[in-house]
């Protein structure tokens, strides 16, 4: 990995390309946090990728800790998944008829979680959580939505909502362009707070708040959206039983976690089976791929089965089923997820070390390979005390980390993810510039 010092057109061909990309796309990106904004610098544009290293436009290695935000549980250009999406594309890129692929995407799926009996896929995972949301709507009959602040559930209009402090409010929508009459039945509790949820349950049931009644609990069972914020023990536990004593549906987004934390996700780590679960990221294989699925007495009111309309053009899309499936057949070996810990146990004590060496106050939050570094001295139970974290610190964090060629997302507030081809070499020289990075913040402090 390069170490050279910090000169003044290091990213020179980066910002050349962000000036381009600016002209023609709001903000140069596809998607907000790429703008790396919340480190106050500037993209790096990436040229190629292979294993655990992405390369940027100026030649720089990056061991890479973003990994597209975590679909690539295999590193990036795994040969396999490859060759697999290769032979597909041969045979035809798309049809708008089925294929198998998506039946034994389905049956892996399927044969991983003991609490998803059908599945529909989609394409991604702002589809999947906003189809399960019409879906549980559809099933009760009842039109509220309880979400976690801080628990990002894709953008679609109805779960757009996070503000609000501990106190649970009705729902203010996060963006302008969503009417509040759409998130006036998005109900906000803190996360890892029981009887927050029990409250907006009792009382949206005696039609005082809300009114008509909640349809679901949407929650992210480890919460990774605010930077990874394990569940507290028996949160989940309590969330079925409230779910079920108050005839509402538990939806678990696992678009993060599924696959990723363990084989099936969340829902088998903790023992919880969710009504309906919502899956991404791994199940694509780093292409666009995303699913809900659950009970059959729901799903069976799909279309075509039922009533409730949802469609997608490119919906089980052949490549990225293809992909989905080299994937999980990867994943399906338990040493995968022994390396995986490995790794990423390794990476949390190296942080806690070179932190605690020069004086540095953070807590280092995981789950598998889910991990993040939070500049905070006290653990990180929901989005109020993510919020308290010393975000400076981390975009001085970052940038030493990015300069001495590691990629970690451009936010205190996201997760780290660690891939199959992070093997100790990788962690190694991480380690040591994560050494370095935190002299170099001690240093300056
Ligand atoms: C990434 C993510 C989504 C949104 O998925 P997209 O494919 O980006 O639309 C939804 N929920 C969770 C928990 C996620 O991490």
């Amino acid at each position: 990995m390069p170490a050279t010092g910090k000169t003044t057109d290091r990213y020179s061909k980066s910002r050349q390309a962000f000036t381009r990309a600016r002209a023609v796309m709001p903000g140069g990106v596809s998607s907000p946090v790429r703008a790396f904004q919340a480190v106050g610098g500037q993209p790096v544009f990436v040229k190629s990728a292979q294993g655990a290293v992405v390369t940027d436009l100026d030649g720089h290695n990056y061991y890479d800790y973003i990994l597209s935000y975590g679909p690539l549980i295999l590193g990036h250009a795994a040969e396999h998944v490859l060759a697999a999406v290769s032979k597909t594309a041969r045979k035809g890129t798309s049809f708008g008829m089925p294929t198998e692929l998506e039946t034994e995407l389905a049956e892996l799926i399927i044969s991983a979680l003991p609490a998803v009996a059908r599945i529909r896929f989609v394409s991604s995972g702002t589809e999947a959580t906003m189809s399960a949301i019409r879906l549980a709507r559809a099933f009760t009959g009842r039109p509220g939505i309880i979400k976690c602040t801080g628990c990002y559930h894709g953008h679609s209009d109805a779960l757009l909502v996070q503000a609000g402090s501990g106190a649970t409010t009705l729902g203010v929508p996060s963006s302008p362009g969503v009417p509040p009459a759409i998130t006036s039945h998005t109900l906000l509790v803190p996360f890892n707070d029981l009887e927050a949820v029990e409250r907006v349950l009792t009382q949206t049931s005696g039609g005082t708040s809300g009114g008509g009644g909640v349809a679901a609990m949407i929650v992210e069972p480890i919460a990774g959206n605010m930077g990874t914020v394990p569940p507290a023990a028996g949160y989940l536990a309590g969330l079925r039983s409230l779910c079920d004593r108050h005839g509402a549906l538990l939806i678990f987004d696992e678009v993060m976690s599924g696959f990723r934390v363990a084989w099936g996700g969340a829902q088998n780590l903790y023992g919880i089976q969710p009504d309906l679960t919502c899956l991404g990221k791994t199940i694509g294989g780093g292409l666009p791929c995303a699913a809900y699925g659950g009970r059959a007495d729901i799903m069976q009111l799909v279309a075509p089965e039922g009533p409730v309309y949802q469609a997608g053009t490119l919906s089980g899309n052949p490549l990225a089923m293809a992909a989905g499936l080299a994937t999980l057949e990867s994943l399906q070996d338990p040493a995968a997820y022994a390396r995986l810990e490995q790794a990423a146990a390794s990476l949390e004590a190296g942080l806690k070390e070179a932190a605690l060496a020069v004086g540095v106050p953070l807590t280092v939050q995981r789950v598998g390979s889910m991990i993040t570094p939070f500049f905070s001295p006290d653990p990180v139970r929901n989005y109020e005390e993510a919020l308290k974290c010393d975000t400076r610190t981390f975009g001085a964090f970052f940038q030493a980390l990015l300069d001495r060629g590691i990629m970690v997302p451009p936010s205190q507030f996201e997760t780290w993810f660690l891939s199959t081809a992070h093997d100790q070499g990788v962690m190694d020289a991480t380690l040591s510039a994560v050494k370095e990075a935190f002299a170099q913040l001690a240093a300056v402090q």
